[in-house]
């Protein structure tokens, strides 16, 4: 439990904690990277690192322990989307008049607290900022310094304006996380006022590395297929559903198989009939056509020399032998005719309907 648990991006976070270690940390951190780079997690890892009651050094640098109330209570935080969900949904239990006036917080720790980008619009709004205005310059309760974490950069103009009166003038005891995946959306004035670090996504070897820890029931040649899929991020590969992707790829190159190298007609319906119409069915169909995407795509950098870029290692072979009855024209083709069916589906057209529309049209692609 520490650092050691942050995948990837050694450079930045050895440049964190050695600012850490000489009490230079920033008043004002932007960390800036894509979805699944790790933002959110070194933000909470700084906070416990910045106020662990029994705080340790690894490598020589500041760590933390994991195991102190600080340090756990700031990690409850961690799973944000549960604990997005739940304000979202204490919020609408609210009478109408209360609902209004309530804003989306996440705060398990009583000087952390995270602001994520309040719904429906999805943007930090001002009486977000307002909060932290309000107890910004207040010592820290128990902690030694009062984190803040905007997990977003989109924010509503007024919003953008009141954050920047903050760091004109932020206590020393304070510190400030935006993070971004697109900095150049903040004001270049707040930009100006906070320090950045750009995050990459997790190297492919990196993720098979954290899997094989996090989910050793693997084997490893899904773990090497799930840390492709989840293109560098940590979040997405750990919930990876294995099985439904697998199955659903099944469907997926028995389509593609029938259309490319021709086959049994009634299996193929077999198949499209088993994607239902109602919730549970367009969740399916949406795995389906994702699958039948990423199968394209394989199929593509397979006919244009570039194997290295295949996500679906594990049938690699099967998929070099179908590219050779696929040139690249067929390959644009059903692409688009996958991104049709797409369009039906938001038209909400009978889902198996157009999947064996889907399926004859690819045989004349
Ligand atoms: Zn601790």
């Amino acid at each position: 439990m520490g650092f050691s648990d942050f995948y990837g991006n050694s450079e930045a976070l050895r440049h964190l904690r050695d600012m850490l270690a000489r009490s230079r940390f920033p008043q004002a951190v932007i960390l800036a990277g894509p979805a699944g780079s790790g933002k959110y997690t070194l933000a909470l890892m700084l906070a416990k690192a910045m106020n662990c009651l029994a705080p340790v050094a690894t490598n020589g640098l500041p760590d933390f322990c994991g195991k102190c109330s600080n340090c756990v209570r700031i990690a409850q935080a961690e799973d944000l989307e549960a604990r997005f969900a739940e304000a979202v949904e204490a919020r609408e239990g609210l009478r109408d008049a209360d609902k209004k006036d309530t804003r989306i917080f996440v705060q398990t720790h009583p000087d952390v607290l995270v602001v994520p980008p309040d719904p429906p619009q999805m943007m930090i709004k001002v009486d977000q900022v307002r909060r932290v205005i309000e107890t910004i310059y207040y010592r820290p309760a128990e902690a030694r310094e009062r984190v803040y974490i905007f997990t977003d950069s989109a924010f509503m103009k007024e919003a953008a304006n009141s954050l920047l009166k903050v760091l004109e003038e932020p206590p020393e005891f304070a510190t400030i996380f935006l993070l971004s995946e697109n900095p150049g959306e903040l004001l270049p004035t707040i930009r100006s006022r906070a320090m950045t670090f750009p995050l990459g996504a997790v190297p492919v070897e990196d993720v098979v590395r954290y899997l094989a820890e996090d989910r050793p029931e693997w084997k490893p040649a899904q773990r090497a297929l799930v840390a492709r899929l989840s293109e560098g991020a940590l979040g997405r590969a750990r919930s990876f559903d294995v099985e439904a992707y697998v199955a659903a790829r099944a469907d997926a190159l028995a389509i593609l198989n029938s259309a490319l190298l021709g086959g049994e007609h009634s299996q193929l319906f077999k198949i499209t009939e088993s994607y239902r119409a109602g919730a549970e069915g367009r969740e399916k169909t949406e795995q389906l056509l994702r699958t039948l995407y990423s199968l394209l795509r394989d199929l593509m950098f397979l006919g244009s020399g570039a194997p290295e870029m295949v996500h679906n290692t594990d049938i690699q072979s099967q998929l070099a032998r179908m590219v050779e009855a696929a040139d690249f024209e067929w390959i644009v083709a059903a692409s688009d005719r996958v991104a049709e069916v797409e369009r039906g589906m938001r038209r909400n057209l009978l889902r198996s309907l157009a999947l064996d529309g889907l399926s004859l049209a690819l045989e004349k692609a």
